[in-house]
């Protein structure tokens, strides 16, 4: 057995070394991070540690300030130390796993590995981040041991929110060092693993940049415009907004030619070798430091009136941003229809010259990947996983493939006189109809026949986990299903997950059945987001008709389920994960027990819509924040009452599970998912040990609150924030009402307040709230423009 990665080096402190660094921390390796000594000190700057470790500290640095965040939490940063490559390699002797993200240059490469070789342990693993240097070439001259311990661990920008590594042995590799980091990286990491074959650029960049400037060049000869490839190439296809051009500007045009050259380089005896060919205007763009965001301006920039302005490839001038308007009309349409693979046949089928264009670009990249089988992998799922993982396509080459019929693809590529391999022909003559068969079978085109792809229990989905044919319970809102190991698992069906009253019966008829046939009750949704909050549509109606009864009976009702959560006879375990807003929010409050998913975002932002938190949750949230504090520690309520004001106050959204817990959203001690795939199954596992390791309910706690005092202090900091200008008046209503919940309610100094006083406070805060025309005013305008106003 190996020994686990406690320690890591990474080696080159820039974009790629400082993510890497930071990510390994938030697994919670140990890191140090080195880069060179800078090459231009003074003589005094010589000799002080802190100038020659300048670069790497300064790596680190922009990975602390990079955003979107490097690091889950700024604390994880403390595992990370610098130091350069000329005092520090002596520390390489204790290290686990050495990560190389230096210069993409062979010699400096190879020189660092000699270097290596002389310090780091017998069982060290050695990577290297290159996009697609030969490992065979870098890795000339070093032991037989160094070659079986050393592979590519291809990292994708930025590091902690691209799931896809790809992971490359050379001839040499053993099979237990890619084994051992292949375990490391899906563990430890999260990150989806795909095992490439040593060529250049590996799977990801070399099926993603054809298929990008595939688009690129046939603009031109189509005579389409940027924004008309754009519209097209983005979520009609599955693909990010940002589609082909937006993403240049992201990723950078120097690196996408720097990508786009070494596959013409060294693709000598590719058949598209011409579709690697950087268009003239594209390099004059590099000359013209035109190089996307970084440089703010690319292929598109933003005009001085802060207006979207595109860059005209002919002339190589800024004008307005147009293109064709019926392209971006059906492009509209078709970006509409939920189902990935109904918006691709509809594209696809419906000519025009959106469908046209599409077909054009999807044939050539669907044919070359095809014809990639062998050479880059040999199983279709690793292209498709890289392309979802490492691009964000919603489907990779052949799943898209399959969604608009196999056949109905190859005959017209025929017609159109495009290459395909022999594989696919031996494949059309076995009768297979898909490449995807069903029960986890996949074709597979090297032996001309499916074959089972092993899949991790671990990431089982919902669909897989259910038992039965039917739901144990069902409404409009929602359903509950039996997992399996005595496991309840609750479904939002709604839009965005979002509350609506039959989604808060289905929490109180799942915990009622969960007590009675189950030993735990998980809340197990599905979708882009966990959950975004109550249904705003609901409670705006029933403000404009005054129904004030039927809104404090919604939210008693609400209030109540979460109760019901907290003092259920079962554990009962929420799984939030991305989006988990407002009454999202709440209902991980009351639910007690957390799994989450590492990237989820959460808050309790109802300010923005002119409301406090209804579900319980300013009550549960300050509880939270009383745990902890010993029985007879004198702590000021008054501390804790003012923290949780803020953050309800300036709607404060965690963006990682563990800043969740540093805000005291989410407790200490709960599970975080490292990857997504994993959650529903791990949260599973915690409901299931729960229950195992004698779990019982809680006990109501009554907390003694400031009262009028506190609400005197906290109105004068709320004074203080309008006459900054940072609070509008209504903002200033908004925080008395929540000043007189968190504070306990008016009418005496401080006293003890249990949670029936607390729920009965906000209901009615709440209430009294949805009768402001202000408030209306924030709910209304969030409906019909998915932003907060600030009235
Ligand atoms: P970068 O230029 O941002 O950073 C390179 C760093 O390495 C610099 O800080 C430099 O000072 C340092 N360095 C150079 N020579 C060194 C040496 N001999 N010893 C120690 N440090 C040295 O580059 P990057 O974008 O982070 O790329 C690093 C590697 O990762 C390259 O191999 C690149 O191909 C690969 N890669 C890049 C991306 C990407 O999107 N940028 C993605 C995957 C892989």
């Amino acid at each position: 057995m190996r020994k686990p990665i406690r320690r890591a080096a990474v080696i080159g402190a820039g974009v790629m070394g400082s993510g890497i660094a930071a990510h390994l921390a938030n697994a919670g390796v140990e890191v140090l991070l080195i880069d060179i000594v800078p090459p231009n000190l003074t003589d005094a700057e010589r000799r002080q540690r802190s100038a020659r470790d300048r670069f790497a500290s300064s790596g680190l640095d922009k990975a602390l300030k990079a955003r979107p965040a490097a690091f889950f939490h700024k604390d994880r940063a403390r595992l990370v130390s610098v130091g350069n490559v000329e005092d520090d390699l002596e520390k390489l002797r204790s290290i686990d796993l050495v990560v190389e993200a230096i210069i993409e240059q062979l010699e400096p490469k190879r020189a660092l590995f000699e270097k290596l070789e002389g310090v780091i342990a017998s069982d060290c693993v050695v990577a290297s981040n290159t996009s697609g240097l030969r490992i065979a070439e870098m890795t000339k001259g070093r032991s037989d041991s160094f070659r079986r311990r050393f592979l590519v661990m291809h990292f994708f920008n930025p590091v902690r929110y691209m799931k896809l590594l790809e992971l490359v042995g050379g001839p040499d590799t053993s099979p237990e060092t890619l084994d051992h980091v292949r375990r490391f990286g899906e563990d430890a990491l999260g990150k989806g693993v795909v095992f490439g074959k040593d060529t250049p650029n590996f799977i990801g960049n070399r099926i993603g940049v054809h298929a990008m400037l595939a688009g690129i060049h046939l603009m031109l000869d189509e005579g389409l415009a940027p924004e008309d490839v754009d519209a097209i190439t983005g979520e009609p296809l599955g693909h990010p907004k940002s589609a082909s051009f937006r993403t240049a500007d992201l990723v950078g045009i120097d690196t996408l030619v720097h990508v786009a050259d070494h596959c013409h380089a060294s693709l000598e005896r590719d058949e598209d070798r011409n579709v690697f060919e950087v268009p003239s205007y594209i390099r004059a763009m590099v000359e013209k430091k035109l190089l996307g965001d970084k440089t703010k301006g690319g292929f598109y920039r933003k005009g001085k009136d802060g207006a979207i302005e595109t860059l005209d490839p002919k002339t190589l001038a800024y004008r307005p941003r147009g293109g064709d308007k019926g392209i971006r009309g059906t492009c509209k349409e078709i970006s509409g229809i939920e189902d990935v693979r109904e918006r691709l046949r509809k594209l696809v089928s419906g000519g025009g010259k959106a469908g046209e264009f599409a077909w054009k670009v999807l044939s050539r990249s669907l044919a070359y990947s095809a014809r990639r089988i062998g050479e880059i992998t040999d199983d279709v799922a690793a292209i498709d996983d890289a392309m979802k993982w490492g691009y964000n396509w919603e489907l990779g080459p052949f799943e898209t493939w399959d969604a608009l019929g196999f056949d109905a693809v190859v005959d017209r590529m025929k017609k159109d006189g495009i290459a395909l391999p022999e594989s696919i022909d031996r494949m059309r003559a076995s009768g297979a109809k898909s490449f995807y068969g069903g029960d986890g079978r996949v074709f597979d085109l090297i032996k001309g026949q499916y074959g089972k792809r092993a899949i991790d229990p671990r990431t089982a989905p919902l669909t897989v986990l259910r038992q039965g044919t039917s739901a144990v319970l069902k409404n409009d809102g929602a359903e509950a299903w039996d997992l399996g190991g005595g496991v309840l698992g609750l479904t939002f069906k709604t839009k965005a997950n979002s509350l609506d009253p039959d989604v808060v019966q289905l929490i109180h008829d799942s915990v009622a059945r969960a007590e009675l046939d189950f030993q735990a009750l998980v809340i197990a949704n599905q979708g882009e987001h966990f959950c975004v909050g109550a249904n705003l549509f609901l409670v705006v109606s029933a403000a404009m008709q005054k129904e004030w009864d039927q809104i404090r009976s919604m939210v008693k009702g609400f209030q109540l389920a979460c109760q019901r959560m907290k003092y259920a006879r079962v554990p009962v375990v929420a799984a939030p994960y991305g989006m988990t807003l407002g009454g999202g929010l709440e209902l991980c409050l009351g639910a007690g027990t957390v799994q989450a998913a590492a990237e989820t975002y959460a808050g309790l932002v109802e300010v923005g819509v002119g409301l406090i938190p209804g579900g319980g949750g300013n009550m549960n949230l300050l509880w939270r924040a009383f745990e902890g504090v010993p029985e007879g520690a004198t702590v000021d309520p008054y501390a804790l009452v003012t923290q949780v004001f803020k953050n309800v106050m300036m709607a404060r959204v965690a963006t990682s599970a563990p800043e969740a817990k540093a805000f005291g959203y989410f407790r200490r001690e709960a599970g975080v998912s490292f990857d997504r795939a994993r959650l529903i199954s791990e949260a599973r596992s915690r409901a299931i040990g729960l229950a195992g390791s004698g779990w019982h309910p809680p006990a109501p706690r009554a907390h003694v609150l400031p009262g009028e005092s506190g609400i005197a202090t906290v109105q004068m900091m709320i004074t203080t924030l309008v006459d900054a200008g940072q609070a509008s008046a209504h903002d200033a209503k908004i925080g008395g009402k929540l000043a007189e919940v968190l504070c306990g309610g008016r009418g005496g100094g401080s006293r003890e307040v249990t949670e029936d006083d607390m729920l009965e406070l906000e209901r009615e805060a709440f209430v009294s709230l949805c009768g402001e025309p202000k408030t209306q005013e924030r709910m209304q305008f969030m409906l019909t423009n998915n932003k907060p106003l600030r009235n």
